[in-house]
């Protein structure tokens, strides 16, 4: 018999709009391809062109990943009193916090520091599932080195 997953009951989770996640500390925005071809679309540029100016290759184990790049003070590339390219940002960004970093134990979300956790709505097992799946579909960009 699998294991019901602990958000079984579902998560509740409203953005506080804290900008914590696109501010402040370094870190990264991967992109899967559909997000780049996306964003590029939006900014009409061409897809190299969108990649030479507003992203990076990120060196992971046995590669590199695309990830956006961020400004001297660690604000998203794309942030400029709020999210420049919201209607097309990323699956990273709009999946938040529904990663699987996070969800697939109690623990990643109790661990979770983020002023939305744990109030206003109800995110179903379903929904959360689907957020798992669109990553498991659209996994980020990366190529061996
Ligand atoms: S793309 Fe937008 S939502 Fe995502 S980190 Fe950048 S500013 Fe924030």
């Amino acid at each position: 018999m699998k294991k019901a997953p602990f958000y079984a009951r579902g998560l509740r989770f409203s953005c506080t709009r804290c900008s914590s996640c696109c501010r402040y500390e370094a870190g990264f925005v991967f992109l899967s391809r559909k997000d780049a071809e996306v964003l590029a679309k939006e900014l009409k540029l061409e897809y190299t062109a969108f990649v030479k100016t507003f992203c990076r290759w990120v060196p992971v184990p046995g590669g590199v990943q695309l990830s956006l790049k961020e400004k001297a003070d660690f604000d998203c590339i794309f942030w400029e009193n709020g999210c420049k390219v919201y209607g097309s940002r990323p699956l990273q960004c709009r999946s938040f916090p529904f990663w699987e970093s996070i969800v697939l134990s109690e623990t990643g979300w109790k661990d979770l520091d983020c002023p939305g956790k744990d109030r206003g709505t109800l995110h179903s097992p379903d929904v959360i599932e689907s957020y798992l799946g669109q990553r498991r579909e659209e996994p980020v960009f990366r190529k061996e080195t």
